[in-house]
């Protein structure tokens, strides 16, 4: 694993130099989802700390399973309403933060927890119909509402590209979340900053269109089943 490792962070920083980006600028998410623990023991060992999972139920198990406050899990996935009270619990982030319903039930979970989260703000910018996350054009009305949420703490914008092998198309979705982003800062949005966006095929485009944060499986863990 060491070696995918190194290969990825390989790769990230050459995508980075390519458009004039530091490395330190992007954030690697490894996204741990369906793979055993011993596997994710395994990049522990190897340094990494915070791991993406996208059903609430596999992140309460992993808090569970490895008992350890210094790891973070991060919520990647679609979020039922009903699992809020396990999200607030037990995630450390959710970057998929798609309905004023969920927003609601994190917020009153949340203060009974009392505690904050950090949330990106899941937008669809694919073509599939199957893609969740909020409209682009609900995003600016969605990011006031949210300003009555006082446990939930934005960080910035979420994203999966429509699933192609047209590298235009993969790009114009990861631009058209920069282009969200920079319109959300013009209008004072000032937390929404980061981009989570690009996953083990296609993170160099991310990056190219201003990546903050890469979602990485498949390319650290090797093939799900
Ligand atoms: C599975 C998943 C990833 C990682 O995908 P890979 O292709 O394995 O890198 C990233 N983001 C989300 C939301 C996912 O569900």
């Amino acid at each position: 694993m060491q070696q995918q490792l190194l290969r990825i962070q390989q790769r990230i920083a050459e995508a980075c130099v390519a458009v004039g980006r530091s490395a330190s600028e992007v954030r690697l998410l490894p996204v741990s989802k369906t793979f055993a623990h011993e596997r994710v023991q395994q990049a522990i060992d190897l340094g990494l700390t915070r791991f993406g999972e996208n059903r609430v139920q596999d992140i309460r198990t992993r808090v569970e399973h490895f008992n350890d406050s210094t790891l973070a899990w991060v919520m990647i996935g679609h979020a039922q309403t009903n699992k809020a009270k396990d999200i607030a619990r037990y995630a450390s982030e959710l970057q998929s933060l798609d309905r004023l319903s969920l927003a609601q039930a994190l917020q009153q979970r949340l203060e009974l927890e009392q505690r904050t989260l950090p949330v990106f703000i899941q937008v669809k910018t694919a073509q599939e119909v199957s893609k969740s996350g909020l409209e682009p054009d609900e995003l600016l009305g969605f990011l006031q509402q949210l300003n009555g949420f006082d446990r939930l703490l934005p960080q910035g914008l979420m994203t999966m590209a429509t699933q192609t092998t047209d590298q235009t198309e993969v790009r114009r979705c990861f631009a058209q979340l920069r282009q969200l982003r920079d319109q959300a800062l013009e209008q004072g949005f000032e937390s929404v900053q980061r981009l989570s966006m690009g996953m083990s095929g296609d993170f160099e485009l991310a990056i190219a269109e201003g990546a903050t944060d890469v979602r990485v499986g498949s390319a650290l863990f090797g093939t799900r089943d």
